[in-house]
């Protein structure tokens, strides 16, 4: 079987091919400019790949309720000229194939499921650190959507003491994406997180936000891994550091062996960066076998 994959973001789409368990064959990416031009390359490099069903991970908000009228669209967002666009309906269209759509970050957390480390898990999140900070919620075998879909990445947190900076949210004076995202920390630092490395008050800053939303993610939906990725998390300094401070923060009220392994429990994503488009994958698949 030939599944396309298709991970839609606002600065670039990665389009792929791929079989069912997993082997990805062909692979292009496209930098995302306007609609027109962008989906326009991209249903003409599909339409060459012969694929039997489509996914796309895609960036939000969108529309995932399957009876509205504008069910697979992207809805409300800044990025000039996407608000409103048809993803789903679009290339359903122009390639007469079924196409499974879903955030970018379910579509992550359903790669680590299927084709990752949290293979054969019932309950895992999957929390990306980059541009935003976004979360895929799988829950008790399926992806989570909701009234629309987790926006986890503003729920709010305790701002650190020695933290005099402003969030960069336009809405929250003090939530995790306005708090923590990358550009967030290059506001706040002067410089891009890239070139941060060096400097441990950063990451402490970082672990310290980053361990509060786990915390509340964790109390709340009870998930067998989680797993953090994203261009932020590959600072891997990060990961003991935010370890330590969910062991701090949960001051051994959970009493499960989880939290007696942290190392195996908030851990990176173990695809090599493959999670999304894998996951995709799974949302084209998924999508035929409805
Ligand atoms: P996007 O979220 O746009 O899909 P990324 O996940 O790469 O893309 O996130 C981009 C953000 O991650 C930027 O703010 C960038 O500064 C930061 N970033 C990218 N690579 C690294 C790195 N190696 N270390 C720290 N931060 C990084
Ligand atoms: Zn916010």
């Amino acid at each position: 079987m030939r599944i396309g994959a298709l991970e839609a973001g606002g600065t670039k789409m990665v389009c792929a091919v791929g079989d069912e368990w997993g082997t990805i064959t062909e692979r292009i990416q496209i930098p995302t400019t306007t609609p027109e031009e962008t989906i326009g390359a991209m249903t003409a490099w599909f339409r060459n790949q012969n694929i039997d069903a489509l996914g796309i991970g895609c960036f939000g908000p969108i529309d995932l309720r399957r009876t509205s009228d504008t069910y697979g669209y992207i809805t409300t967002t800044p990025k000039p000229g996407w608000a409103w666009c048809d993803m789903a309906g679009t290339f359903e269209r122009e390639l007469k194939v079924p196409v499974g759509f879903d955030t970018d970050v379910n579509a992550s957390v359903l790669g680590e499921v299927t084709f990752g480390q949290a293979k054969g898990m019932q309950t895992v999140l999957y929390v990306t650190v980059g541009t935003g900070i976004g979360l895929g919620i799988y829950v008790n075998g399926m992806l989570h959507h909701g009234i629309l879909h987790p926006e986890a990445g503003h729920v709010l947190l305790n701002v650190h003491p020695e933290d005099h900076w402003k969030c960069r949210c336009p809405y929250h004076p003090n939530c995790f994406e306005g708090l923590a995202c990358g550009p967030a920390i290059e506001e706040r630092w002067g410089k891009r997180a890239e070139e941060l490395r060096d400097h441990p008050k950063v990451w402490q800053m970082e672990a310290y936000y980053i361990a509060q939303a786990l915390m509340d993610y964790i109390c709340i939906l009870s998930p067998e891994k989680v797993i953090l990725g994203g261009g932020v998390m590959k600072q891997q300094q990060l990961f003991p550091l935010i370890r330590s401070e969910v062991d701090r923060l949960m001051n051994s009220y959970l009493e499960v062996e989880q939290m007696h392994h942290l190392d195996a429990y908030i851990v990176p994503e173990s695809l090599n960066g493959d999670q999304g488009i894998l996951g995709c994958l799974r949302l084209g698949m998924m999508e035929l076998e409805r």
